[in-house]
């Protein structure tokens, strides 16, 4: 846990920011780490188990699931006129749209925003994709204070610390901790009790709300045919930080958009289910344009920021479907490998198996080469994905990528390039089961174990046994079995 609070301070240059870019090292630490498996297990484990439940709930989740890949689907392959469609119907409601092509772009736009209507406390909800823009830093950078009311991003931010999950940011602290933290930060006796500590947050935030003068939302969806941006949260924190500042700008990504009204009940029914098992959030929020003349709440000044940030060079490639992605963090929670090693160890902010595509297709495979194979390719996280993204086939692909444009090091190349050869052959085949079964045979106990492989193979057993091969093969206890039929006859 220690070195995992080392390696905080991002990098920046890419499109997203990148905490530490060594996977083996991190996994290494966070797989030995009993405090964070015991994090995980009690959160992870448990909405992974409510998600199953909750899906067999409904009459055809998995036609469900079907129908919002397609929604999706085609709104990608039209995404330029959806996009169009979202903005003019934002405008006809009273709102602002800009468009950004990069990261760096959307919080100058943000912050030009907060300073020409005075804006000197923003209160934010949670976001993913200002995780992404690092949006608190440019805020800070241009002297307006941005505080996170979420409660989990609220700990993260007052311990200086990153998300670890997508949807349960502060999963890898358990209560004693966030107790030290609220100790340090309110000055207060240090307590470990929930209650107590979201106590705490709840009044501290309550007051600052009413002092702000901007209000930051991500997008869950962006419906094109009205132009009304919705957010599903649990806290009701996005309620206040889009209601009681006189402006709220609410930023998303191009691929949250969706044709209509009429499709969003088919990702409202899947993204809380599959997230935490909820039939909703339980606060759903549906904002057409600012305040209208009579309401009693909500902002005078809306602002929508889409951004791109390399999506469009997503888009144009094999990866299209990867954009399908609702941000549910199911993927995470059915992945055995998310649950061994957390969420810091694949190094940027989005974490898991949806982590280990993006991460690289936004910041270049050979900045990430270790995260398309942070996966055993179960197909948990296909089965657990409400949008149906193969993604354990994207990571094949991945690994595909990495050979063809030479990530690879010369003796992995070599030994891949001798074993195919060696495969097409029998007469090869037959001799490397031969030496294969005389080399470990010679080096295994009489128990039936090989404790320490040779070479490369070393790393194999510096965790667990390799089993010794069988005296005889396969192919030599059926040709004795044969002659002893024959014989019988
Ligand atoms: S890839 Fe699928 S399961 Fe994973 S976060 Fe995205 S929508 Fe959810």
């Amino acid at each position: 846990m220690n070195s995992v609070k080392e390696s905080t301070s991002p990098k920046r240059g890419l499109s997203l920011p990148v905490f530490h870019p060594d996977f083996m090292a991190e996994a290494h630490v966070a797989s030995a780490d009993a405090v964070l498996h015991a994090a995980l297990d009690n959160s992870v484990t448990k909405k992974d188990y409510g998600r199953r439940i909750s899906l067999a709930e409904l009459p055809d989740a998995d036609g469900l699931r079907q129908l919002a890949g397609d929604i999706k689907r085609h709104t990608l392959d039209h995404l330029d006129y959806y996009l169009e469609l979202l903005e003019r119907n934002v405008i006809k409601h009273g709102g602002a749209v800009y468009f950004a092509a990069t990261h760096e772009e959307a919080n100058g736009l943000i912050v030009d925003i907060a300073r020409r209507t005075g804006s000197k406390l923003v209160v934010k909800s949670k976001s993913m994709v200002s995780e992404e823009t690092e949006l608190n830093d440019a805020l800070i950078a241009a002297g307006i204070e941005p505080l996170e009311t979420d409660l989990g991003e609220f700990i993260l931010q007052v311990d200086n610390d990153h998300p670890t999950h997508i949807v349960m940011p502060v999963i890898h602290k358990n209560a004693a901790e966030i107790g030290k933290i609220f100790a340090r930060y309110f000055k207060t006796p240090f307590t470990d009790n929930p209650q107590e500590l979201a106590e705490m947050a709840r009044v501290y935030l309550r007051n600052r709300f009413n002092q702000a003068d901007m209000g930051i939302s991500g997008v869950n969806f962006a419906v094109a045919e009205t132009g009304s941006i919705v957010l599903c949260t649990n806290e009701g924190n996005g309620r206040m930080c889009t209601t009681r500042p006189r402006v709220h700008v609410a930023l998303m990504g191009m691929e949250k958009v969706i044709p209509a009204l009429d499709d969003l009940p088919v990702f409202l029914k899947l993204l809380a289910r599959s997230a935490s098992g909820q039939a909703l959030t339980q606060y759903t929020n549906i904002i057409t344009g600012c305040r209208r003349p009579g309401e009693h709440d909500g902002p005078e000044e809306l602002h929508l920021v889409i951004m791109d940030n390399g999506r469009s060079r997503i888009l144009a490639g094999e990866y299209r479907d990867t954009l399908r992605c609702i941000r549910c963090g199911a993927c995470l929670n059915a992945c055995p490998i998310y649950r061994k090693v957390g969420g810091r160890t694949y190094g940027s902010v989005y974490p898991g198996p949806i982590g280990a595509l993006l991460t690289p297709l936004f910041n270049g495979l050979e900045n990430h080469k270790h995260l398309p194979h942070a996966s055993s390719l179960c197909g948990a996280c296909f089965e657990a994905c409400p949008v149906k993204i193969n993604i354990p086939e994207f990571l094949i692909k991945l690994k595909r990528d990495e050979v063809r444009q030479g990530i690879t090091k010369r003796p992995e190349r070599t030994i891949f390039k001798l074993w195919a050869w060696g495969l097409q052959h029998a007469w090869s085949y037959r001799l490397g089961q031969v030496v294969q079964r005389v080399v470990l045979r010679s080096i295994g106990s009489k128990d039936g174990w090989i404790k320490k492989l040779p070479g490369p193979a070393a790393g194999w057993t510096a965790q667990r046994d390799f089993p010794m091969p069988a005296k005889h093969d396969f192919r030599y206890l059926y040709k004795q079995y044969r002659a002893g039929e024959k014989r019988g006859k």
